[in-house]
């Protein structure tokens, strides 16, 4: 590999020389002919040069090429190292922030409709204190398993508890 990426190399920097000496060579040799034509016009002698130009044009174009494809790989090297990473980057940004912004967007509508469910009144689900089946929050025995799930009062305190509550939310102390 290393050895054909050499020879590309001197493909390359020969097409790098050559291009620009070729175009340059054109360049002069179509200048030679359009000034042989032009001056042509004072005298009356047939533009002895002018055939310079019909080389010439070509060379130019020749020369042009050799230059286009002894910098193309360098160009598209360029553009496969510094501008794809760039874009790569700017996209995933981009699709991060959206992906940020609908997870945002989400959580907030997700909390909006627990903060519904949650409202004061609102009934919730309460979770059987045997088996952790939910039941409806008006069930007086769990549908799982059927254990009461009447509202407990407190042994301590004997204030009311919730039937899946483990301490009592008045003191503290651990629900039987
Ligand atoms: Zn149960
Ligand atoms: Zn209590």
């Amino acid at each position: 590999m290393p050895r054909r990426r050499r020879e590309h190399e001197q493909i390359r920097d020969f097409l790098r020389t050559i291009g620009p000496l070729v175009f340059a060579a054109g360049l002069i040799m179509t200048a030679i002919g359009f000034i042989s034509f032009f001056s042509s016009f004072g005298s009356f002698q047939p533009p002895r040069y002018f055939w310079c130009a019909f080389v010439g044009l070509p060379l130019m174009g020749v020369g042009g090429s050799l230059s286009k494809f002894g910098f193309l790989g360098s160009v598209t090297r360029y553009m496969a190292n510094e501008v794809t990473p760039v874009g790569t980057d700017v996209l995933n940004t981009v699709v991060r922030d959206t992906k940020g912004s609908f997870r945002d967007l989400a959580a907030a509508v997700g909390s909006g409709l627990r903060d519904g469910t949650d409202l004061p009144g609102a009934a919730t689900a309460i979770a059987c204190p045997a088996c952790s089946a939910e039941n409806e929050p008006d069930a007086r025995f769990c549908k799982a398993c059927g254990a009461s799930l009447a509202p407990r009062s407190c042994s301590h305190c004997g204030d009311q508890a919730a039937a899946d509550a483990r301490f009592c939310d008045s003191c503290g102390k651990a629900l039987t």
